[in-house]
């Protein structure tokens, strides 16, 4: 049973002096351990889960996005000026339907697609040998899809395994980029669209709360695809930026007689707004240091099933948990 809760947010100002300082925009991807780290989430929630298995199989997928990432070659990054370019318009200076993808994430997707091969079940071999057979085009056609989130002609199957190439990718792209800037200032800004990664335009998976140090009950936004964290103040929503009609949902036992408060301290919520009727997935770390969003966000599904009957919208993109929806209706004919 889904249970609600009505939560005072504390405005900006009051978390940045709990914190004690400035509130840092960024946290990055730690390249040691980001998708190991997920991987265990992963396989600590597939326990006696109803979707065990995928969990499982995500964990796996996890795991090889990780020995990727450690092997993988330093890719071409945007120079000097093509970061004063994107600055100046107010662009993301890696945006994930613009920046030129090095021919070298293909090469990252039959990696993963060969280590995942060895004990695949019979049905998820079949999705990898097609994933191994196919041809450069193929690929990039399926990369496309994924990444202007064109469901025509995307392979479903297959989506988790190229996402997470462009997610390996982009994260060492992303990571090459603060290397060769030396200034994570220079390079990746606050941009006018605070709903989108400002390294490369994605949306947000869901967000996280922090835990420690200056970043102290403050909100990050985590990157769908290259895993930056960006900060959004905990007082507007993280899909139309108003802040009016904002509540918390989780997945507890709204019957019980401790429900509201079990449900105000769940450690995954999904954050509701009224205003503009979507609602993204909240992972609190303070409740429990392990959570991650991409895996948090996987095993909470029913509380998607359940936020979802009362006619909200999910705004979190998680490249494990695509459906195949049907295109939305073409604009009509001019008269
Ligand atoms: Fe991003
Ligand atoms: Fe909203």
């Amino acid at each position: 049973m889904v249970a609600s809760a009505t939560i005072r947010v504390m405005s900006a100002e009051e978390i940045a002096a709990r914190a004690g300082g400035e509130t840092p925009f960024l946290h990055w991807p730690e390249p040691g351990s980001l998708f190991a780290e997920r991987a265990m989430r992963l396989r600590q929630l597939a326990r006696g889960h109803a979707m065990g298995d995928y969990l499982a199989f995500a964990a796996r997928l996890a795991l090889a996005q990780q020995s990727a990432l450690a092997d993988a070659p330093e890719p071409p990054v945007p120079d000097a000026a093509a970061i004063a370019r994107a600055r100046a318009s107010g662009e993301p200076p890696l945006r994930a339907i613009d920046w030129p993808r090095a021919p070298q994430w293909r090469a990252l997707v039959r990696r993963i697609a060969t280590e995942l091969r060895a004990d695949a079940a019979p049905a998820t071999r079949s999705v990898l040998d097609r994933v191994l057979e196919a041809s450069d085009d193929a690929l990039e056609a399926q990369a496309e899809g994924l990444l202007e989130r064109t469901p025509t002609g995307l392979d479903f199957g297959a989506a988790p395994i190229v996402a997470a190439a462009l997610q390996v990718h982009w994260t060492r792209t992303l990571l090459a980029t603060r290397e060769r800037t030396g200034s994570i200032g220079e390079a990746i800004v606050r941009l006018p669209d605070e709903t989108a990664c400002p390294a490369c335009g994605s949306p947000p998976v869901a967000s996280i709360t922090r835990s420690g140090g200056e970043s102290l009950g403050q909100r990050y936004l985590h990157c769908s695809l290259c895993s930056l964290q960006w900060h959004l103040p905990r007082s507007k929503c993280p899909h139309c930026l108003g802040s009016q009609g904002l509540a918390f949902q989780s997945l507890d036992v709204a019957d019980a007689a401790d429900g509201e408060s079990r449900a105000a301290q769940a450690a995954v919520q999904a954050e509701t707004c009224e205003g503009c009727g979507h609602y993204l997935k909240i992972v609190h770390t303070d409740r429990d240091p392990q959570v991650d969003p991409v895996a948090d966000d996987l095993a909470s599904l029913t509380l998607d099933l359940l936020v979802a009957e009362t006619g909200l919208l999910r705004h979190g993109l998680n490249y494990l948990l695509l459906f195949d929806e049907p295109a939305p209706d073409p604009p009509p004919e001019p008269a």
